[in-house]
């Protein structure tokens, strides 16, 4: 799934969109907000990054499933509000239930959106805190769904031909046909996706031509922060 809690389409929702993406923030990490629809491909193209250059990637799926771990403190408020039958026999999250839980009460989405998102944004901001590379990756699905993008200092967005995008989240997940749609329908279009894109990597192709692309984008983050030094 996309996020493993709860969609997290209002995850940086805040106030305003200051976005300074061009102009690194003196003082803190060029971040690289990495985006894209379901299967467009981003863990593939941060991997790549990662591969070739050491590049960190710090991955909101990741910190999302960490925050709601055995006693954390979200995992706490969370049974505080919905009672600990949403805990398994072994008191872990049960997220099964909770998705069912949420999935039709918008207000109780937002309570546990309200729970969660602060504490994946302050992991976030823990993990950026401690890049020493010159520009780290931060993957997270829906940015363009969020109207706040000040957390990244550019936005780069995975895109391929939807028809390409759906045969490999079927062929990767076994999923249904109509529930890939459905998936991708709760997500942003192409379009809107592709508004906010600084850089764009078209992954229609094999891997094999994500290479030059992941080089040259490398070379240009590479020069980006020190641009206005
Ligand atoms: P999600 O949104 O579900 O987290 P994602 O955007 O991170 O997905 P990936 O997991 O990188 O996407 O890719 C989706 C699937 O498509 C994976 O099985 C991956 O191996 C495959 N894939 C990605 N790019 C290509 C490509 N260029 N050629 C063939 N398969 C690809």
């Amino acid at each position: 799934m996309i996020f493993p809690v709860v969609s997290t389409h209002n995850f940086l929702k805040a106030s305003g969109d200051n976005l300074t993406r061009s102009i690194k923030r003196s003082g803190s990490t060029f971040v690289v907000g990495v985006t894209g629809g379901i299967g467009s491909g981003k863990t593939t193209v941060c991997n790549l990054f990662h591969e070739l250059f050491g590049i960190p990637i710090i991955d909101a799926d990741i910190i999302a499933k960490d925050v709601v771990k055995k006693n954390q403190p979200a995992l706490q408020a969370i049974v505080a509000e919905f009672g600990d039958s949403i805990l398994t026999e072994s008191g872990e999250l049960d997220r099964p239930k909770v998705k069912k839980l949420v999935f039709s009460d918008p207000t109780r989405r937002k309570i546990l959106e309200r729970i969660v998102h602060p504490e994946v944004r302050k992991e976030m901001n823990v993990q950026i805190s401690r890049v020493s590379a010159s520009y780290c990756l931060l993957s997270v699905p829906l940015i363009a769904e969020s109207t706040n993008k000040s957390m990244f200092d550019r936005i780069l967005v995975v895109d391929c031909d939807e028809k390409i995008q759906m045969e490999r989240v079927i062929s990767r997940d076994k999923l249904a046909n109509e529930t890939v749609v459905a998936i991708m329908n709760t997500q942003a279009s192409r379009k809107d996706r592709l508004a906010i894109a600084d850089d764009i990597i078209v992954n229609n192709g094999p891997t094999s031509q994500l290479n030059d692309q992941v080089q040259s984008l490398h070379e240009t983050y590479q020069a980006l922060p020190t641009a206005d030094n």
